[in-house]
Formats: C-alpha cells, sequence, structure tokens
C-alpha cells in the first residue's frame, strides 16, 4: 500500500473513500483529456489494482485526481464506460476507430450454391435482419475473416466468389486446403453445409423483442433502468433522481456495435432483469 501510494500524486485519503461497488472512475491529470477511463464492478479493488501495476506506473504518476460515477450493477458500469470513451477519447486508453459502415456476411442461393456477400448496415438492418454472419469495421476485414475460414475449414475459395472458377481449380487445391469443391471432388450442397457450420458461431443475433425493453439493475433500493432497443442503448432512468438521462447521437431503430458486444450475452441468456416497455 505505501508502495502503491508512492507513485501517486492523488492524495492517499481519497483512495481509502473510493466505494466498493460497480461503478466508473476516471483518471485525470494536469491536461484537458482524462488519462483514463475505466470500470468495474468494485472500483476501489480496481484502483488498487492499477497501482500495483507496473506498466502503468507512468500513468498512475500523472493522476492528480479520480472521478467516480457509481452505477447500480455492472451493464449500467459497462454501458457508461463505452459511451464515456467514444466522447472523452482518454488518453491511456485504446483508441477506437471510428466506424463509418459496419459489414457483415450474408448467404446468397445461387444456381451454384451458397455464395457470401458482404453488406453493410445501409443495405440491411442489422439487428432486425437473420442470416446475417460477423459484425466488420469494413469490406476489408470481412473478406480476411471469409479467407481465414476458407483455410481453417478447407472451403474452396472459388466456390466462396473469392477468386475466379477455372478449369484448374482454386488456388487452395493446389496448396490442398480445398477438398475440391471447385473441380468436383467435393458435392457442392456438402460444402455448403460446411461453410454454414464454419460461420455459424459468429452469427449476429437479431433483436429478440418487438421492440425496447428496460434492463433493470438494482443495489440496494437504487434503481437504474437501461432502455435498449435493437442492440441500441437509448438511455438510463436513474430511481435517485427520477428522471431518464438520454444517451446522445441515436435513433431509437439504430443499431450499435458497442451496446451490441456488451448486451448480446445477457440478454439472449436472460441472465439479465428485463422488462418490456409498454409501447
Ligand atoms: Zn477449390
Amino acid at each position: 500500500m505505501a508502495d502503491a501510494a508512492a507513485h501517486l500524486s492523488v492524495d492517499p485519503g481519497q483512495l481509502a473513500e473510493l466505494p466498493r461497488g460497480a461503478g466508473v472512475y476516471i483518471f485525470h491529470g494536469a491536461g484537458q483529456l482524462p488519462l483514463y477511463i475505466g470500470k468495474s464492478v468494485d472500483i476501489r479493488a480496481r484502483v488498487m489494482s492499477h497501482m500495483r501495476a507496473p506498466d502503468e506506473a507512468s500513468m498512475m504518476a500523472q493522476t492528480k485526481r479520480i472521478d467516480v460515477i457509481e452505477t447500480a450493477g455492472e451493464i449500467g458500469a459497462l454501458l457508461l464506460e463505452s459511451r464515456l470513451i467514444k466522447t472523452q477519447n482518454p488518453l491511456f486508453n485504446q483508441r477506437l476507430r471510428r466506424i463509418r459502415s459496419l459489414c457483415s456476411v450474408q448467404l446468397h442461393s445461387t444456381a451454384q450454391g451458397q455464395v457470401p456477400q458482404i453488406v453493410d448496415g445501409q443495405s440491411v438492418h442489422l439487428g432486425a435482419t437473420s442470416g446475417l454472419y460477423g459484425l466488420f469495421s469494413s469490406r476489408h476485414a470481412a473478406v480476411g475473416k471469409l479467407k481465414a475460414l476458407a483455410q481453417q475449414h478447407s472451403l474452396c475459395l472459388a466456390a466462396l466468389g473469392l477468386e475466379k472458377a477455372s478449369a484448374r481449380g482454386c488456388f487452395g487445391l493446389q496448396i490442398k486446403t480445398c477438398l475440391g469443391t471447385c473441380v468436383g471432388l467435393e458435392d457442392r450442397q456438402t460444402h455448403d453445409q460446411r461453410l454454414l457450420s464454419a460461420l455459424v458461431d459468429s452469427q449476429v443475433e437479431v433483436w429478440p423483442f418487438s421492440g425496447p425493453v428496460d434492463l433493470v439493475e438494482e443495489a440496494g433500493n437504487w434503481v437504474q433502468r437501461h432502455r435498449v432497443n435493437n442492440w441500441c442503448y437509448l438511455g438510463t432512468w436513474c430511481s435517485r433522481t427520477g428522471a431518464m438521462q438520454h444517451s446522445a447521437n441515436f435513433k431509437s431503430t439504430d443499431f450499435d456495435l458497442d451496446s451490441y458486444k456488451i448486451l448480446v450475452k445477457p440478454i439472449m441468456l436472460q441472465t439479465v432483469h428485463l422488462e418490456l416497455v409498454a409501447p
């Protein structure tokens, strides 16, 4: 503890007062931008572990003040952290690249068989369309994933439309990563079945409700209701203020990748308390 506090410019008294509950903490230095934003279900323990990490000594030495925003639960902390990192761009957080248009993979039935096509959020309604696989920051990333899957699962590059079909077969055939779909050694239906099983783990979940839901988190008699629609976080109602705080910049039918990543497991596995919002 003495060691840990030694390379911190913040008042040790403040450390002892950090809450043991869930929320977001913000390290401030001398500059305008925060140094770092993080979240935890135990803010004090998490901040102390930052202080023990040797590779974070420089960041902690620059920290002069720690701000804390408590939340009623872990999901609220995750949603708030994600929003704050995006709007405040802290120096030590991994920089989040702005994604212009999310891409995904959709299978198209053709006379030959199933052919994957790259679609983007403008041509399909993400969250409302079934049969989409993977979420990518660019077409290039989506194609890269298909090529990687082809190699891992011995799929045919020509059948996937990643290479022009020729009589000699695809490049994968020469290096023996294709089972010969392109030259008739493997039946196309069998190939497409294997393609589907290669993709199934990255299936984009369709929003399972007809409208918005509130994800309810409680700590004692403190209640927060996080409103979500189509995998997009819309805002939080808090029993302490009696008011709804809206998350800026989102329309209620938008799809948001950060919210999706945070919410997809708890909502699909129903490990959280959800309430339908009356229309
Ligand atoms: Zn092939």
